[in-house]
Protein backbone atom coordinates (compact mmCIF):
# COMPACT_ATOMS: atom_id res chain seq x y z
CA UNK A 1 0.00 0.00 0.00
CA UNK A 2 2.55 2.26 0.76
CA UNK A 3 4.59 1.25 -2.14
CA UNK A 4 1.99 2.29 -4.21
CA UNK A 5 1.23 5.75 -2.41
CA UNK A 6 4.25 6.43 -3.44
CA UNK A 7 4.60 6.03 -6.96
CA UNK A 8 1.46 7.35 -7.23
CA UNK A 9 3.13 10.97 -5.77
CA UNK A 10 6.10 10.52 -8.35
CA UNK A 11 3.34 10.01 -11.26
CA UNK A 12 1.82 13.26 -9.97
CA UNK A 13 4.92 15.20 -9.27
CA UNK A 14 6.35 14.17 -12.94
CA UNK A 15 2.73 15.66 -14.40
CA UNK A 16 2.72 18.79 -12.56
CA UNK A 17 6.04 19.46 -13.45
CA UNK A 18 5.77 18.77 -17.17
CA UNK A 19 2.15 21.00 -16.58
CA UNK A 20 4.72 24.14 -15.31
CA UNK A 21 7.20 23.24 -17.82
CA UNK A 22 4.73 23.71 -20.96
CA UNK A 23 2.92 26.84 -19.52
CA UNK A 24 6.32 28.49 -18.84
CA UNK A 25 7.57 28.14 -22.49
CA UNK A 26 4.39 28.89 -24.06
CA UNK A 27 4.30 32.40 -22.21
CA UNK A 28 8.09 32.76 -23.07
CA UNK A 29 7.17 32.24 -26.75
CA UNK A 30 4.19 35.11 -26.53
CA UNK A 31 7.06 36.89 -24.89
CA UNK A 32 9.95 36.02 -27.15
CA UNK A 33 11.62 38.32 -29.58
CA UNK A 34 13.37 37.72 -32.86
CA UNK A 35 17.30 39.70 -32.97
CA UNK A 36 18.15 39.76 -36.68
CA UNK A 37 21.48 41.44 -37.62
CA UNK A 38 21.50 42.14 -41.45
CA UNK A 39 24.26 43.80 -43.93
CA UNK A 40 25.55 44.80 -47.04
CA UNK A 41 26.97 42.45 -49.34
CA UNK A 42 30.54 44.64 -49.04
CA UNK A 43 29.93 47.43 -51.64
CA UNK A 44 27.40 45.91 -53.72
CA UNK A 45 23.88 46.92 -53.78
CA UNK A 46 22.92 43.91 -52.13
CA UNK A 47 21.68 42.95 -48.99
CA UNK A 48 23.64 39.92 -47.19
CA UNK A 49 20.85 38.15 -46.49
CA UNK A 50 17.54 38.16 -48.91
CA UNK A 51 15.08 36.33 -46.05
CA UNK A 52 14.22 37.12 -42.66
CA UNK A 53 11.48 35.37 -41.17
CA UNK A 54 8.91 36.53 -38.06
CA UNK A 55 5.97 35.63 -36.07
CA UNK A 56 3.27 37.86 -36.00
CA UNK A 57 3.30 40.80 -33.36
CA UNK A 58 6.96 39.74 -32.74
CA UNK A 59 8.94 42.48 -31.14
CA UNK A 60 12.00 42.24 -33.62
CA UNK A 61 15.33 44.06 -32.69
CA UNK A 62 17.04 44.74 -36.11
CA UNK A 63 20.68 45.87 -36.36
CA UNK A 64 21.86 46.75 -39.98
CA UNK A 65 25.30 47.32 -40.92
CA UNK A 66 26.57 48.98 -43.78
CA UNK A 67 29.85 47.13 -44.95
CA UNK A 68 30.70 49.07 -47.49
CA UNK A 69 34.62 50.14 -48.00
CA UNK A 70 34.92 53.37 -45.80
CA UNK A 71 35.89 55.49 -49.04
CA UNK A 72 33.58 54.39 -51.15
CA UNK A 73 30.98 56.99 -49.74
CA UNK A 74 27.93 54.33 -50.17
CA UNK A 75 25.38 54.68 -47.81
CA UNK A 76 22.31 52.60 -47.36
CA UNK A 77 18.94 52.30 -44.95
CA UNK A 78 16.88 49.43 -44.39
CA UNK A 79 12.99 49.56 -44.77
CA UNK A 80 10.29 47.44 -44.11
CA UNK A 81 7.04 48.30 -46.40
CA UNK A 82 3.10 47.05 -47.35
CA UNK A 83 3.12 43.91 -49.28
CA UNK A 84 3.18 45.12 -52.99
CA UNK A 85 4.56 48.65 -52.04
CA UNK A 86 8.36 48.03 -52.45
CA UNK A 87 9.07 49.93 -55.76
CA UNK A 88 6.13 53.31 -54.66
CA UNK A 89 8.27 53.98 -51.18
CA UNK A 90 11.48 53.57 -52.99
CA UNK A 91 10.23 56.51 -55.82
CA UNK A 92 8.38 58.11 -53.23
CA UNK A 93 12.05 58.00 -51.05
CA UNK A 94 14.10 59.75 -53.78
CA UNK A 95 11.27 62.97 -53.70
CA UNK A 96 11.47 62.59 -50.03
CA UNK A 97 15.25 63.77 -50.65
CA UNK A 98 18.39 63.68 -48.26
CA UNK A 99 16.42 65.88 -45.39
CA UNK A 100 14.02 62.79 -44.50
CA UNK A 101 17.11 60.14 -44.95
CA UNK A 102 15.13 58.90 -48.84
CA UNK A 103 12.33 57.57 -46.74
CA UNK A 104 8.44 58.86 -47.35
CA UNK A 105 6.29 59.93 -44.92
CA UNK A 106 3.91 57.03 -46.25
CA UNK A 107 1.32 54.55 -44.33
CA UNK A 108 3.19 51.86 -46.46
CA UNK A 109 6.16 52.53 -44.12
CA UNK A 110 6.70 50.07 -41.56
CA UNK A 111 10.11 50.10 -39.93
CA UNK A 112 12.95 51.90 -41.08
CA UNK A 113 17.07 52.60 -39.99
CA UNK A 114 18.56 55.83 -40.33
CA UNK A 115 20.80 56.27 -43.32
CA UNK A 116 23.96 54.33 -42.23
CA UNK A 117 27.63 55.52 -43.49
CA UNK A 118 30.09 52.64 -44.22
CA UNK A 119 31.19 51.17 -41.77
CA UNK A 120 28.27 52.20 -39.74
CA UNK A 121 25.80 49.73 -37.79
CA UNK A 122 22.34 51.30 -37.25
CA UNK A 123 19.65 49.57 -34.93
CA UNK A 124 15.45 49.55 -35.37
CA UNK A 125 13.19 47.84 -32.72
CA UNK A 126 9.56 47.38 -34.15
CA UNK A 127 6.36 45.12 -33.69
CA UNK A 128 6.35 42.24 -36.42
CA UNK A 129 3.06 42.86 -38.54
CA UNK A 130 -0.44 41.60 -37.39
CA UNK A 131 -1.24 39.44 -40.59
CA UNK A 132 0.71 37.22 -41.78
CA UNK A 133 2.37 38.24 -45.45
CA UNK A 134 5.48 38.53 -47.55
CA UNK A 135 6.78 42.37 -46.31
CA UNK A 136 9.51 43.83 -48.94
CA UNK A 137 12.57 45.18 -46.98
CA UNK A 138 14.53 47.89 -49.49
CA UNK A 139 17.19 50.10 -49.32
CA UNK A 140 15.26 53.99 -50.45
CA UNK A 141 18.64 55.46 -51.02
CA UNK A 142 18.27 56.63 -54.49
CA UNK A 143 18.87 54.48 -57.55
CA UNK A 144 19.24 51.25 -54.74
CA UNK A 145 15.55 50.53 -53.77
CA UNK A 146 14.83 48.35 -57.37
CA UNK A 147 17.82 45.76 -56.34
CA UNK A 148 18.70 46.30 -52.64
CA UNK A 149 15.87 44.53 -51.79
CA UNK A 150 14.61 41.15 -49.60
CA UNK A 151 11.71 39.91 -48.11
CA UNK A 152 10.36 39.60 -44.30
CA UNK A 153 8.05 36.90 -44.30
CA UNK A 154 5.82 37.03 -41.48
CA UNK A 155 3.77 33.74 -40.10
ZN1 LIG B 1 21.45 51.27 -50.50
Amino acid sequence: MRKLLSSFSIATAVVLATAAFVSISSAHAATSEAKFSIGTKGDQLAFDKAKLTAKKGQTIKLTFSNKAAKDSGMQHNWVLVNPGKSDEVGQAGMAAGADKNYVPDSPDVLAKTKLAAPGETVTVEFKAPEKAGEYPYVCTFPGHYAVMKGMLVVK
